[in-house]
Order: structure tokens, then C-alpha cells, then sequence
């Protein structure tokens, strides 16, 4: 350091580092090897792996290297466990998360320094955000706890969750996901990162100093394939994940059919918008907080700078100059501003992109290229220049570095910000706040920051759109993703036993010839009758093996062309919520003054008693009237986060919706899964029951009269499992109901991973006379939170 007159002139800070002394001896004690968590107790280490400081490359310690043996342990620990800590009042399991937290808290400072040697992030950040989140994220929840038989009546805990988590937030994703499965009944078996465990295990010890029950938190330390011993064990009842696309989508290939369930919180590359009008400085500090915080480690980091070109000169200068001050080195120091990359594997990665990048031609800009002799660090590094189609704009980089882009119209920043195959986060930065929730609304990602970036708070869900997976963490939304309905599974009360899915008896009956008087129901796509492609049709039978009609023989092409017709009618999810009301109790309407005709088809085609068929029919009616009901109050709502911030969750349609529809109940199990998925807004491909379709086609009228948009339903009859499977397949489609057989859910879940799309299946008869409510409402929405600065 040098002199005070020195230090007065340059105003440079001198060393700070932050006292390690506590965790050293921690590790010293520990320096035989970490065990496994299990039962309450640690393992005896074996196996052991050694676990790095990035900062330095030193060897810091060692742990166990969980085999599928231990997994089984630790799952049947938790099976133990489960039913007693569901037994517990909420008030019970409400201390005990309280008591975490209270502990989490005391220990904040040790958490930190071990957080920062093990994973490398600034011990400011680990200090100042990750471990207070931590711990607000245990209070949070023992909140939740003490509310669950209130808050969440009619719904009970999973059961045994298996979580992973990756190596960027270690303690804070172990926070995620133990306080939210606890506070809703289940117990749990957690994988932490290979590059990252130390944290978790010594929550382990703080588990066991809290006076948690044994067997509630077990923790298996190991690498990947620890990981898919967990996701495939058949003692777990949900996986919660958080890390790469690659690898959340080869778990839900492994737990499809199984009926596990599972939420996924994957990669992103998420924009930062940046205005014309935009408050210049405000952008740049908000940039360093979108890609340099945690090395830009962040699945939600705002990775693609897209700046209006009239402003983009000013503001890479403005981003240079600020780039000049950012201080990378030590993590422990105080004052470090970009700490050290996870692992020389990360590392690496990010130097093959940027020679990619540089191929390319792009321009690069880094302000000091001079970093530690030893450990794992890269530079802040501004990318300008960058194309769409460039590698740099489409692949994660996980790294410090920032790609820039320039628009000229709102409606370009939009696409720009729109073209990714990712949706987690977006901010947009704009004084115009008209410009602002436009944008919001517009952008598809989970969470949008107005004006701010990189906010989290345990009150707000977290989680994304299209490829950056499905479900939420945190708020009322998190929780329900450990909560399952506790109805009971009830037989069908009228249905007959599916004909055709005994015998697949779908052989094309004749082809639809094209001069004869044709009585065949065709498609309905686009609000229009369509020939099904095939030219064929089959033979609609009755229970005595009469042919009552013929319906189309729907297939793939069909099935794209009723995509494609669905994607269009894309502006029904932007009509108000009563417009939409309007339109389905008109559908209602329509349908009660032609109840009687509908019921004779019901009766033709099942056989049903005269009173079943007129009971299903009225069921029907009265379903279209709830959910017309409900169009204009499934709302959101304004989370509770920081201060000087309302959070809006918004509910979200899909988009386009496919539903495969069961034999059972033709008409009202067709009106109870297409009525709340379009009244939420989405456009939907409906496949109807296969063996009694007719239901269905007759609708098409229903559709004509009542002033539902073309393309909002399209309906493509034919063999369910074979569209179903199409439907999976297809990139176009959002989200994705299925009921019908076990093999076909378990094929909708393993195909829907090539877009990641959310699916519902059932394999099991439901009692569609009570198959209604909010749950429908949830599954057809997603919720995106805008996080919106407001107050002084
Ligand atoms: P992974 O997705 O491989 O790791 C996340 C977690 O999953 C880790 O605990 C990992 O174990 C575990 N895992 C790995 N393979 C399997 C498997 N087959 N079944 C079950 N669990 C498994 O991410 P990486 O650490 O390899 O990082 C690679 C890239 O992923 C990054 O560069 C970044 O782009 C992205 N990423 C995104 C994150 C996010 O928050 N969305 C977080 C981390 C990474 P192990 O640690 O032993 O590999």
C-alpha cells in the first residue's frame, strides 16, 4: 500500500480481506473427509473427491462420492420420516423452519466465507445477498407452514423429493428447494453441486444443531450420475432441479411415465433492454448488476445488452468507463467486485466461446486484462457488434461477459429480446412507464425487472417460459409445486370401459369420397370443417358394435396445420377476460338450447341411460358457465417483496394448448379441459375421445354460433395416442394435457422434452362430474412476475 498522500490521490481501496480463521479450523477438522447426511447423522467418508478453492486451486477438502446404495439409504430415511413430519401441525413444522433460519442467521458470516472459498463469488455478495436470502427464505416459509391447512386446504405434501442443485448459488438453491418442500410436509434427499457442497453440509450440521427430525434433510454429495441415481430411484415422488437445459431434459426423458413430479429451473439468456429514454447511468450500474454479479454465473443474468442504436455508442462508453472500476481478484477481499470462475471446466468453456465470438469478428472489449497469477478468472469482457444468429447471442455463456446488440423500434427490441429458445428473466430499462409494462407484457421470460434487474425476494416466484423449464420457486406458486390434490382417485361413475382402447379397433372404415353425400365429421381447424389429410375416416361404433357415424382420421400433417391455425388466433390471449366470459356462456348457450340432441348423441355413441346422457349434458353446460366465470377472476396478485417495489404475478396463458381428451364422458370431459384452457386465453388443439368423437364434431356448430375466433379451438379427431404423440413432438405447442392410458402419458412426458413444453397427464379414471376448479385454472397459466419500482 502506499503512502496517504498516494491513497488520497488515487482513492484506491487497500486490501480488505475478510477473517477466514473459523472456516480453515472447520476444514481442518474435517480434513479426513466429509460423509453423507443421512438419517441425522454423517456416514463415515469414503469414496472422497476432492473439493477446490477456484480462487487459488487449492484443495480445500474432500467429500463422499454418493453411490446409488447411499441414495437408497437416504430416500428410505426420508420415506421413514415423511409421515411423521406431515403428521406435525403446520405450527410444529412452522419452528422448526423458524429455527433454521434463526441458525442460518447466527452462522451468517461463517456461511459466507465457506460459500466464497468454495465457489469463488465476491464474500460482498455471499455476505450481503446470498446468505440473508438464505435465511429470509427460511423465514418465509415457516410462514407458509403454520398457513398450509389454511392456505392450501384440499391439497396434501408430495411425499419424498429428490432436489438437485448446481454449483452458482449453492446454499441459496439449497434454500430454494429444503424450505419450501419442509414448510409443505415432505421430506427430502438433496444432491448438491461436485464443485460445490461444503455449504450444504454444513447446513447438514446446522440441521442437526436446530433440532431438525432425523431423516427430514438428507444430503448426498457426489457428481452427476449421484444425480440420476436420485432421478431415477423409485422411492422419490417429485425431482426439483435446478441447472443446465441439457441436463433438466434428460431428467424429465428418465422420470416421464413414472409419475413423478417434476419442476425444472433451467439455463437462460436473458435480454436487457435498454431504451432510448432510458436513464443512462441507471442502465449501466443495473448492467453490472445484471452480468458481472457472481461472475455472470446466473441462469437469469442479463447476458444480451439490446440497446436502441441512437444511444448505443453513449452507453458502451458509459459501460467501458465502468468497466475500467471493477475490481477482480481475491473473493474473501472486502472490496473485490468479480471474484473467481467455479472450475477450470467453466473456465475453459467460456474461453472456447469467446474464441468462437472471435471468429466471428466481433469486437471485444475488456479494461484490464491483468488478472491473479493463479485460480480461476476471467475479465469483464463487453462484446458489441453481435447478430442474432452469432453463437455469443444463443449460448449461455455462464461468464462475465456481455453481448451487445442494437435495435430500432420497440417492436425489434421485442423479437430481438424474444429470439431465444430460453425465457427465464428480462429487464427494461425506459422512463416511459407505458413503454415499460408494454415491453413486459410482450417479452416471454418468467420474471421481468423494470428498470432494475437481478431482484429476488422468497415472497416472489421464480422460473421460466419455454426451455428455461417449468414450475416456480418461492410465493404461494413454489409452494404448490410441493403440494399435490388429495382427492382421492374415483372411478367414473357412468362411463363405459373405453372400446377402442381395449381393441385398437381406429381402421380407417372407408375413404371420404369426394362426390358421394358425405355425412362424415371432418376436422375443425382454423375455424373451419377440414378433410383430414389421411382421406380416411373410421367407423364411430356403439356399444352393440353399430356404426353411429364416421369421424376423420386425423394425423400428423393435420395436427401441424391445427398448430399453425392456433399460433395465429394468438390475439384471443390479448382479448379481456370478459370478452372472453362473454364468448363462453354464449358456447353455454348454445350448447343448453341443444341439449336435448346432444344427449341422444351421447346415448348412440355410449349407450348412457337417458338420465346420464341429459346429466352429462347439463354437466357440460354448467362447466362452460364456472369457467366463463372464472375468466375474469382467476387473477394475479402483488407480492409482498422489497420495499420501494410492487412484484406483479401476473397468470399467463400458455399459448397454444394441446389436450387428448379420455374415452370416458366424451361431452363433458371435453368441455372440462378445453373450457378453462381458453378461458385463460390460450388456443388450443383439442384431440376428443377417440371411440365416441362425435360429441365433439357436433360441437363444431357450438363453436360457429357462439363468436369463438377461428383458430381459438381446433378439434382433430382420430387415434389419441398417435396425435398425442404428434402434439408432444411439436415445437409449436406450449403445454401439453393428456388423458388416456399409461404408455401414452409416459410417451407425452418423454417427447414433450425436446421444447421442454409443461405437460399434465393422468393415466387414471377420473370422476369427470368433479373434475373442476382452480387447478385447472393453474395448469392452463403461467405465472410471469414483474418486478415494478414503485413508492419513494
Ligand atoms: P449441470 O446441469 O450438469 O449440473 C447441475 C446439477 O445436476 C449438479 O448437481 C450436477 O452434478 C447434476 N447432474 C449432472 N448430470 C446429472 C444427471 N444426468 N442427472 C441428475 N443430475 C445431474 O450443470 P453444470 O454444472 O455442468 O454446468 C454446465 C452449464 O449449465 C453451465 O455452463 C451453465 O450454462 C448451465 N448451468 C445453469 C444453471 C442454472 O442455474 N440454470 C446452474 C448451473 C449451470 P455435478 O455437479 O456433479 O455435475
Amino acid at each position: 500500500m502506499g503512502v496517504i498522500k498516494d491513497i488520497l490521490r488515487t482513492m484506491d481501496y487497500g486490501p480488505s480481506p475478510e477473517g477466514s480463521e473459523h472456516v480453515k479450523a472447520w476444514l481442518e477438522e474435517h480434513a479426513g473427509g466429509f460423509g453423507l447426511f443421512v438419517n441425522g447423522a454423517f456416514t463415515q467418508p469414503r469414496d472422497l473427491f476432492e473439493v477446490f478453492n477456484p480462487a487459488t486451486g487449492e484443495g480445500i477438502a474432500r467429500a463422499t462420492q454418493g453411490s446409488p446404495a447411499d441414495v437408497d439409504a437416504a430416500v428410505a430415511a426420508a420415506r421413514k420420516a415423511q409421515a411423521k413430519w406431515a403428521a406435525l401441525s403446520g405450527f410444529e413444522r412452522s419452528k422448526h423452519l423458524y429455527a433454521l433460519a434463526r441458525h442460518v442467521q447466527k452462522r451468517e458470516r461463517f456461511l459466507s466465507v465457506l460459500e466464497t472459498i468454495d465457489n469463488g463469488k465476491p464474500i460482498r455478495e455471499s455476505r450481503d445477498i446470498d446468505i440473508p436470502l438464505v435465511a429470509r427464505h427460511f423465514y418465509h416459509h415457516a410462514g407458509w407452514a403454520s398457513l398450509i391447512d389454511s392456505e392450501f386446504a384440499g391439497t396434501k405434501p408430495v411425499g419424498v423429493c429428490g432436489q438437485i442443485i448446481p454449483w452458482n448459488f449453492p446454499l441459496l438453491m439449497l434454500a430454494w428447494k429444503i424450505a419450501p418442500a419442509l414448510a409443505a410436509g415432505n421430506t427430502v434427499v438433496l444432491k448438491p453441486a461436485e464443485y460445490t457442497p461444503l455449504t450444504a453440509l454444513a447446513f447438514a450440521a446446522i440441521c442437526v444443531e436446530a433440532g431438525l427430525p432425523q431423516g427430514v434433510v438428507n444430503i448426498v454429495t457426489g457428481d452427476g450420475a449421484t444425480g440420476a441415481a436420485l432421478v431415477a430411484h423409485a422411492g422419490v415422488d417429485k425431482i426439483a432441479f435446478t441447472g443446465s437445459t441439457e441436463v433438466g431434459r434428460a431428467i424429465r426423458k428418465a422420470t416421464a411415465g413414472t409419475g413423478k413430479k417434476l419442476s425444472l429451473e433451467l439455463g437462460g439468456k436473458s435480454p436487457f433492454v435498454v431504451f432510448e429514454d432510458a436513464d443512462l447511468d441507471s442502465a449501466v450500474e443495473g448492467a453490472v448488476d445484471a452480468i458481472w454479479f457472481n461472475q455472470g454465473q446466473v441462469c437469469c443474468a442479463g447476458s444480451r445488452l439490446l440497446v436502441a442504436e441512437s444511444v448505443a455508442e453513449a452507453l458502451y462508453a458509459k459501460l467501458r468507463a465502468r468497466m475500467a472500476n471493477l475490481r477482480v481478484g481475491d473473493p474473501l477481499d472486502k472490496s473485490t467486485d468479480v471474484g473467481a470462475i467455479v472450475a477450470p471446466a467453466q473456465l475453459e468453456r467460456i474461453k472456447r466461446l469467446m474464441r468462437e465470438g472471435e471468429q466471428e469478428g466481433l469486437e471485444f472489449f475488456r479494461a484490464d486484462e491483468s488478472l491473479p497469477a493463479r485460480g480461476c478468472f476471467y475479465p469483464p469482457t463487453l462484446v458489441t457488434g453481435v447478430e442474432p444468429a452469432s453463437v455469443l447471442a444463443r449460448e449461455e455463456i455462464f461468464g462475465p461477459v456481455l453481448v451487445a446488440t442494437t435495435f430500432r423500434t420497440p417492436d425489434e427490441a421485442v423479437a430481438l429480446a424474444n429470439n431465444t429458445r430460453y425465457g427465464l428473466a428480462a429487464s427494461v430499462w425506459t422512463e416511459n412507464v407505458n413503454r415499460a409494462l408494454e415491453v413486459a407484457a410482450r417479452v416471454k421470460a418468467g420474471v421481468v425487472w423494470i428498470n432494475s434487474t437481478n431482484m429476488f425476494d422468497a415472497a416472489s416466484g421464480f422460473g421460466g417460459y419455454r426451455e428455461s423449464g417449468f414450475g416456480r420457486e418461492g410465493g404461494r406458486e413454489g409452494l404448490l409445486e410441493y403440494r399435490i390434490a388429495d382427492a382421492p382417485k374415483i372411478k367414473p361413475s357412468s362411463a363405459k370401459p373405453a372400446r377402442l382402447n381395449a381393441a385398437p379397433g381406429l381402421l380407417p372404415a372407408r375413404a371420404v369420397a369426394g362426390s358421394e353425400l358425405d355425412r362424415t365429421a371432418k376436422l375443425y381447424i382454423g375455424g373451419k370443417q377440414a378433410r383430414p389429410d389421411s382421406g380416411y375416416s373410421y367407423a364411430v361404433l356403439d356399444p352393440a358394435g353399430r356404426e353411429v357415424g364416421l369421424a376423420g382420421l386425423g394425423n400428423r400433417k393435420d395436427i401441424r396445420n391445427a398448430v399453425e391455425a392456433a399460433a395465429k388466433a394468438g390475439s384471443w390471449g390479448a382479448a379481456t377476460a370478459h370478452n372472453r366470459a362473454q364468448v363462453l356462456y354464449y358456447a353455454a348457450e348454445n350448447l343448453s338450447a341443444r341439449a336435448a340432441e346432444f344427449a341422444r348423441r351421447l346415448r348412440a355413441m355410449t349407450g348412457a341411460s337417458a338420465r346420464a346422457a341429459e346429466a352429462e349434458v347439463e354437466a357440460s353446460i354448467r362447466r362452460a358457465f364456472v369457467y366463463a366465470g372464472y375468466a375474469d377472476k382467476f387473477d394475479g396478485a402483488v407480492h409482498a417483496t422489497r420495499s420501494r417495489f410492487v412484484t406483479l404475478a401476473m397468470n399467463e396463458p400458455w399459448g397454444v394448448m394441446g389436450i387428448v381428451c379420455p374415452n370416458e364422458a366424451p361431452l363433458l370431459a371435453f368441455v372440462s379441459l378445453v373450457m378453462p384452457a381458453i378461458a385463460m386465453g390460450n388456443c388450443v388443439i383439442a384431440v376428443p375421445s377417440a371411440s365416441h368423437p362425435l360429441s365433439a364434431t357436433d360441437f363444431y356448430s357450438i363453436l360457429d354460433t357462439s363468436d369463438v375466433p377461428a383458430g381459438v379451438v381446433n378439434i382433430v379427431t382420430g387415434e389419441a395416442n398417435a396425435l398425442a404423440k404428434t402434439l408432444a413432438e411439436h415445437d409449436g405447442v406450449d403445454a401439453l394435457w393428456y388423458v388416456g392410458d399409461a404408455k401414452g402419458a409416459a410417451e407425452v412426458e418423454a417427447l414433450s422434452a425436446g421444447n421442454l413444453k409443461a405437460t399434465w397427464v393422468s393415466a387414471s379414471a377420473v370422476d369427470w362430474r368433479k373434475a373442476e376448479g382452480r387447478e385447472f385454472l393453474r395448469r392452463a397459466t403461467q405465472v410471469k412476475n414483474i418486478w415494478t419500482p414503485y413508492g419513494e
